[in-house]
């Protein structure tokens, strides 16, 4: 079986941007695409920032730095990404929009090429079952922002076999990575847990319990938290923390997983957090200011 030498990264959003990043400085060659060109360029462009910063602090030097942004390479179309060894599906958190990716591949894959998704909830059995190579489809869930943050959470299908497995481990510790396994059911472990308390956040702020602010703030300080669930919603997207809950009701059928309506209408209003520049805080000025 081939090394993994070349990536291909579809999506190029914040996840897919964070793959790219890692994996050029771990030496990979990466292949970026998008359905919006748009997404691509300010995704390279965003990269670069990133690194200069790491470089500025010391964590990399100069000159792995250029070394590793040469190594990144736009991909129009998926037709270039079928080359890969391994294909990572980093797109929206819609599992129609996952197999359509999926089916799109499908005609210009090599044999050999492995297949992940990031995906931080849906199936990894269902996702794998629309390709034709389930045993060679695994699911690798990095965390977000995937330089800083050193958990790739690794989620075999039922059909996934042993050696796709040990090659996405031995991936995932190249890029400095630790590696937890969960099984394929509902958001896996670390959203299972994670995204419910956002949402409790969010009916604690609907119900009137407590401001934006006080909620961020008496997690922060009363639990220990790095940032409070409003702002974590509002850094992870709100897009994606609903279709998580919609993932965990569906899938678990237990109403205790139900998505606040708050949370619903915010994603309705396009006010998708920092990415959107509006969530729980808008950010359009100098400072967040709480939207509530
Ligand atoms: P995002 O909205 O920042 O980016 C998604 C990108 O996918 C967009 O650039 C969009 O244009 C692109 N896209 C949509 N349809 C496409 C298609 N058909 N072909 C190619 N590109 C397409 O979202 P994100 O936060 O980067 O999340 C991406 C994936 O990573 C999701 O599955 C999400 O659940 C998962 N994830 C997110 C986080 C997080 O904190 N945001 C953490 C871990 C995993």
């Amino acid at each position: 079986m081939a090394d993994i030498k070349t990536v291909g990264i579809i999506g190029a959003g914040q996840m897919g941007g964070g793959i790219a990043h890692v994996c050029a400085l771990g030496g990979y060659d990466v292949l970026l695409n998008d359905v919006d060109r748009e997404k691509i360029d300010a995704s390279l462009a965003l990269i670069g920032r990133n690194m200069a910063r790491q470089v500025s602090r010391g964590i990399v030097d100069q000159a792995d730095m250029t070394a590793a942004l040469a190594r990144i390479k736009p991909a129009a179309s998926l037709k270039a990404i079928g080359g890969a060894d391994l294909a990572i599906e980093a797109a929206t958190e819609d599992e129609e929009v996952k197999k359509q990716i999926f089916a799109a591949l499908r005609p210009h894959l090599s044999p050999d090429t492995l297949l992940a998704s990031n995906t931080s909830s849906i199936s990894i059995t269902r996702l794998a079952s629309s390709t034709d190579r389930p045993e060679r489809f695994i699911g690798l869930h990095f965390m977000n922002p995937v330089p800083l943050m050193n958990l790739v959470e690794i989620i075999r299908g039922i059909a996934t076999d042993a050696a796709t497995y040990e090659r996405a481990v031995s991936f995932a510790r190249s890029l400095g990575k630790t590696t937890a396994n969960a099984e394929d059911f509902p958001a896996f472990i670390v959203n299972r847990v994670l995204v419910p308390m956002i949402n409790e956040a969010i009916y604690t702020l609907y119900e009137g319990v407590g401001t934006v602010e006080a909620i961020d703030t008496a997690m922060k300080l009363g639990a220990n938290h790095p940032m409070g669930p409003l702002e974590l919603g509002d850094f992870i997207g709100l897009d994606t923390v609903l279709s998580i809950m919609n993932v965990l009701h569906d899938g678990l059928a237990d109403s205790k997983y139900r998505p606040c309506p708050l949370l619903v209408k915010y994603v309705e209003a396009g006010w998708l957090g920092r990415k959107a520049g509006r969530g729980f805080y808008d950010y359009r000025g100098e400072h967040p200011v709480p939207t509530r």
